[in-house]
């Protein structure tokens, strides 16, 4: 089932002459199918194709666009046991995160059918026109959000599911009327291509434009070097690294017409504790966080990587049960080689830091490719002088800082780089009584949590998956729920427009019965 090809469009090709293999961490062995990296020419089909896409594609009615989405959710369940098993083999990450990972893939293509079935997303505004308006008249006015065109996603290493191929990424983009090239993550492209398969089948099916989808092949720099650089792509949308992330930023800042990259980085997702969490609840805190620093072999961008505290007998007991709880971890298979690699280097720079000690660390000898969880202790006045302390280690690993005060506490975390979440472990009270410290959490995170673990991430329409730089590239969108894809789309008015040819959502009569602002009310009204 699996050849090896990349898909432009409909057409499966292999014109390439740089081959490669996925890995089977678990096994420590290259699996079987041999993949094809796109060519020069493939990539630049891909594009004309998902440009010609456009000019049909974006038109389509919400209704339309949601029975494609659905059907893909439909061939990828399709996909059953093929899917879940080559996701394994190619991730090392057990059966029961792969089929928690693909319904939550499913359900994410459902919801944005059900945000395009209702309509009201598109944020249709009106201020009809008043020509008696003295001393000038008024124009008639309507606005609402119109695709960009053609959109790169890069594949996610750490979700071969729900961040790749038909992840969030791609279903938003979808839905707002934007074709899709992935460029699919060398470490899955078995599983990128499965799902490819299902999105083209459901694209058959519901007789989307060819090329409305692509799905590129590529273990080096050069495929999405030349996707992100293209004249006809239009936005770009990626989860991995700081340093892939920031240089494919640039890379699209110094195009003739730059586009925007929403990239989701690192994040060390700071945890503050307050003093009646470990005088009251020391060990269910303890408990908490040893599974949420060592949950999936700690390869979530919510891990929480820094735990903040004030120096004193409840932190020590603290981290004393924090230390127990995470030596009992048994080392989990890590996604590859290379993150392990990563993983286990930046475990031991860290580690190797001044008057850094170790609290936890699993003694006996791991398997090849999974990852020993390690837990660290510094003082407050160490971590905000050595920014070696402030990385990411991306892995089941994470640093307790012992503040002096509070005040020690506030400006490290005013030092700190933009994060995805930031969390509070305390009473209400408490989160009055240290409002100072709850505004420097809130002034570096896009999530805020109260008395609970960063990791797991909800998918719905308030969630907020994306923070100040470095966290993202831009913290005013998400890249979780169905606001993500206000990513893909930019407000267009329309002046004094006749009414019959203005699209849909914007005409008198709302023929959608789409919620709309007209002249500053929320109505789902007609006018007139
Ligand atoms: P990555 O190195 O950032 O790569 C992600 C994708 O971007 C890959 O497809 C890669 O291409 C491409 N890429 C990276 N730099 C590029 C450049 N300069 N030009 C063109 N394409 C570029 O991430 P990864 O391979 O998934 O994992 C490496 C590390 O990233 C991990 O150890 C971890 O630290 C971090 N990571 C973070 C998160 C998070 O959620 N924050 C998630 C995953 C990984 P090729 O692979 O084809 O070369």
């Amino acid at each position: 089932m699996i050849s090896g090809a990349n898909y432009i469009g409909s057409k499966e090709s292999k014109e390439g002459n740089i081959a490669y293999k996925t890995f089977n961490p678990k096994l420590n062995l290259e699996t079987d199918w041999t993949f094809y990296e796109a060519n020069k020419e493939e990539v630049n089909e891909a594009v004309s194709l998902a440009s010609d896409a456009f000019k049909t594609y974006k038109n389509f009615s919400g209704i339309k666009k949601a029975e494609f989405l659905r059907a893909i959710a439909k061939e990828i369940e399709l996909l059953g046991s093929t899917l879940i098993e080559t996701y394994m083999a190619e991730s090392g990450l057990p059966e029961g995160r792969a089929i928690g990972e693909r319904g939550r893939t499913i359900g994410q293509l459902l919801a944005f059918a059900q945000l395009l079935e209702d309509g009201s997303w598109v944020e249709a505004s009106i201020d009809t026109s008043q020509p008696d308006r003295a001393p000038m008249p008024k124009v008639d006015l309507r606005k609402m959000f119109s695709p960009i065109g053609p959109i790169v996603v890069f594949g996610a290493s750490n979700f071969p599911l729900a961040f790749s191929t038909a992840g969030g990424d791609t279903a938003s983009a979808l839905a707002s009327g934007c074709p899709v090239i992935v460029k699919s993550h060398p470490m899955h492209a078995g599983t990128s291509e499965l799902v490819a398969s299902a999105v083209l089948k459901a694209a058959s099916l519901t007789g989307m434009p060819n090329g409305v989808f692509s799905n590129l092949n590529s273990k080096g720099f050069d495929v999405g070097r030349q996707l992100v650089l293209h004249p006809m792509v239009k936005g770009v949308g990626f989860t991995g690294s700081i340093k892939g992330g920031t240089a494919l930023s640039k890379m699209a800042n110094e195009r003739e017409e730059p586009i925007p990259v929403f990239a989701e980085m690192g994040s060390v997702n700071p945890v503050v504790i307050l003093p009646s969490a470990i005088e009251n609840e020391n060990d269910k805190w303890a408990n908490v966080y040893a599974n949420s620093i060592t949950m999936g072999s700690g390869q979530f961008c919510t891990n929480p990587g820094l735990i903040l505290g004030v120096k004193g007998d409840s932190l020590n007991s603290f981290i004393d049960a924090l230390g127990r709880e995470v030596s009992k971890v048994e080392p989990s298979c890590m996604l590859h080689p290379n993150i392990y690699n990563a993983f286990e280097s930046g475990k031991n720079e860290l580690s190797a830091q001044k008057n850094v000690d170790v609290v936890a660390s699993y003694s006996e000898n791991a398997t090849v490719n999974f990852g020993a969880a390690k837990v660290l202790r510094v003082l407050g006045a160490e971590f905000f002088k050595n920014s070696t302390l402030h990385r990411e280690v991306f892995g089941p690993f994470s640093i307790v800082v012992e503040c002096k005060d509070y005040l020690e506490l506030e400006n490290i975390l005013k030092q700190l780089e933009g994060q995805l979440t930031g969390t509070i472990l305390g009473n209400a009270q408490e989160l009055k009584d240290f409002g100072s410290i709850v505004e420097a959490l809130k002034n570096r995170v896009g999530r805020i949590i109260f008395n609970g673990a960063p990791t797991g991430v909800e998918v719905c329409s308030s969630m907020q998956h994306g923070g100040p730089f470095p966290a993202t590239t831009d913290s005013r969108f998400t890249s979780v729920g169905v606001r993500s894809i206000e990513r893909w789309v930019r407000p267009v008015a329309y002046q004094n427009w006749p009414n019959d040819l203005l699209p849909q959502e914007l005409q008198n009569e709302n023929p959608l019965q789409i919620f709309r602002y007209v002249d500053g009310n929320f109505s789902n009204k007609n006018i007139g």
